[in-house]
């Protein structure tokens, strides 16, 4: 396949690829976080927290004026039967009567009406109060007037037998040493009369019982109860009086704890049992604009982050997969170079094999020759061959090094004595300069042979019309160092760190006419830092290049075995 055609190719994967990636994730991760955005700015627009949480609570406060009304209801329904029938005397009417008062002291008053009579007690131990003895008077005297009326009579009898329950509760304003006080007073039949009598009992409320302990115990039980359901903020909620002028400041009659200064979120005027009272609840401390505010900024900061959290992984996906796309173009480009590199000195041996085989070459030079090709190119396919099985071995993380003491001055002039020739062969000047006095050194001879071999190969194949090759060892800073040098092509600056990098190999037009698999340095730089070493280059275009490999003296093969192995990148 031609440069041409393949870079046509790479170009559509590309190409697919961000359509893939624009289309099935960039695409609906935009249009998500678009949605979310414009849903959030509506809800913020709408007031849609704020108008949830004001339904919740209207909804609180008619669960708990029904809680209120049914505790009312069942204290009276407690006392009902308790009372005095018409047919009883006097004197047992008014000592039932005060049987009820000595038993429930939450009420003040208890009375009957027979449809003439008045039979009116109040609590004895509250009648030291000047209030209450005012207050018996005045309801004495009142009850007196109000029920010599027929009409009056008959519309009380008819309100008690609408409710379900058959009381009828009556609120009114009162007196206590404390200030103005709410008084609620509860009409019922008797035991044992008809409908059509004009006989009822009734009981009156201590006002101070219902602001000291009905109030405020109801109150406390239902904001514990609905904070614990809810969790988050804890309720406040209150009692006032419901006839108080829109724009006035709202006083309190009772509040929960927290309740603090300022005007309820929702209001609820009560219109059963209470009537002339209302309710109140809030958030404490909190009012439900700034929650609705700091949802709102939350929810924003939370979709914000998410957003750059999704964009971050789109960037990293695609890089990711650019990587990957490119090392697969690499691995294609390798396979084509390594079969090519492979066939080349086969068909070479095998053409020069053959030629002998025929007997048709006479001189001996000749055929010396031809045998040094034949094993010239065998070597060449050895040395691929084992570059590839070190490079899977690496990979599969199989590699073992085996560290032997070492004359490594002999080790690298052996090294080098069998490339000799070849060097010269091609018209290089070689220049050797070995420090003979370096001392042994622990290091896997096969290993550094193969780098030296890689590195001299490489000098060889990037040489173009200064062709020179130097090579020294010598001892610097506590450590060997291997030189390779060449005049050749040189490195530009921008492949000088990713030359060492599996299949990778150079741009330059020269590079790719010249056969290689781009894993030479990879498994150099692997070899080296497995003897705890390391390698750089010093290049420029045109200027040649030096690899200077460096192992260091004192850990230099420190085990049979190097436990760290390094990888290839
Ligand atoms: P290969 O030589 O098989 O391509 P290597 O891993 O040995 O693979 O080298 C990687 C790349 O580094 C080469 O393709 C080449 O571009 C560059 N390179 C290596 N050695 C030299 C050198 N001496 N002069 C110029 N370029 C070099």
């Amino acid at each position: 396949m031609t440069l041409k055609k393949r870079n046509l190719l790479g170009g559509f994967n590309r190409f697919r690829l961000m359509l893939t990636l624009v289309l099935a994730v960039l695409l609906p991760a935009a249009a998500l976080i678009y949605i979310n955005f414009s849903q959030l700015s509506s809800f913020k627009r709408d007031k849609v927290l704020q108008a949830a949480i004001n339904r919740d609570f209207q909804q609180a406060l008619a669960i708990f004026e029904k809680n209120m009304n049914k505790k009312a209801y069942s204290k009276v329904e407690d006392v009902m039967d308790l009372f005095p029938s018409r047919k009883d005397g006097d004197a047992e009417r008014e000592s039932k009567l005060n049987d009820i008062l000595a038993k429930c002291s939450c009420l003040d008053h208890a009375f009957i009406f027979d449809g003439e009579d008045l039979t009116f007690q109040t609590q004895s131990g509250q009648m030291t109060d000047r209030f209450v003895r005012e207050e018996h008077d005045r309801m004495v005297e009142s009850y007196r007037t109000w029920f010599s009326s027929k009409e009056e009579l008959k519309s009380l009898i008819e309100a008690i037998n609408k409710k379900p329950q058959h009381i009828y509760f009556s609120p009114a304003q009162t007196k206590r040493a404390d200030g103005p006080a709410y008084l609620l007073t509860a009409f019922f039949p008797l035991p044992n009369t008809s409908s059509d009598d004009f006989a009822f009992g009734g009981v009156t409320f201590d006002p101070c019982y219902l602001k000291s302990n009905f109030f405020p115990e109801m109150l406390d039980d239902f904001v514990n109860q609905k904070s614990n359901e809810q969790g988050g903020n804890r309720l406040a909620m209150m009692i006032y009086r419901a006839d108080t002028l829109e724009g006035h400041e709202i006083k309190p009659i009772v509040a929960t704890a927290g309740w603090d200064e300022g005007n309820p979120e929702v209001m609820r005027k009560m219109d059963d049992v209470f009537r002339g009272l209302a309710l109140g609840i809030k958030y404490q401390g909190v009012s439900v604009d700034a929650l609705g505010e700091t949802w709102m900024r939350r929810s924003f900061i939370i979709l914000g982050f998410l957003s750059v959290m999704i964009i971050g992984g789109l960037a990293l996906t695609k890089h990711m997969v650019s990587k990957e796309m490119a090392v697969a173009k690499l691995k294609s480009d390798f396979v084509s170079n390594v079969s090519h590199e492979l066939r080349t000195p086969l068909a070479l041996i095998r053409l020069y094999a053959e030629t002998l085989e025929l007997g048709r070459i006479t001189t001996k030079e000749k055929k010396q020759q031809y045998y040094r090709i034949i094993r010239k190119e065998s070597e060449r396919l050895t040395a691929l061959i084992n570059n590839i099985l070190d490079f899977s071995r690496i990979e599969a993380g199989r590699k073992e090094y085996e560290f032997r003491e070492t004359d490594i001055a002999d080790l690298v002039r052996n090294t080098l004595d069998s490339y000799r020739y070849q060097i010269e062969q091609q018209g290089f000047a070689f220049e050797e300069c070995i420090d003979a006095t370096l001392p042994k050194v622990r290091v896997d001879r096969e290993a550094i042979a193969r780098a030296l071999v890689n590195l001299v190969n490489n000098a060889l194949k990037y040489s173009s019309d200064e062709k020179f090759l130097g090579v020294k060892l010598y001892r610097e800073n506590g450590a060997v160092k291997l030189e390779v040098a060449d005049r050749g092509i040189g490195i530009a600056r921008r492949d000088q760190a990713k030359i060492f990098e599996k299949f990778y190999r150079a741009g330059d037009p020269l590079v790719h006419n010249t056969k290689g698999s781009g894993l030479g340095l990879s498994l150099v730089r692997h070899i080296t830092e497995a003897h705890g070493g390391d390698i750089v280059v010093e290049s420029a275009p045109g200027m040649g290049s030096k690899f200077i490999l460096s192992l260091p003296l004192t850990s230099v093969g420190q085990g049979q075995l190097n436990p760290t192995q390094p990888t290839i990148h």
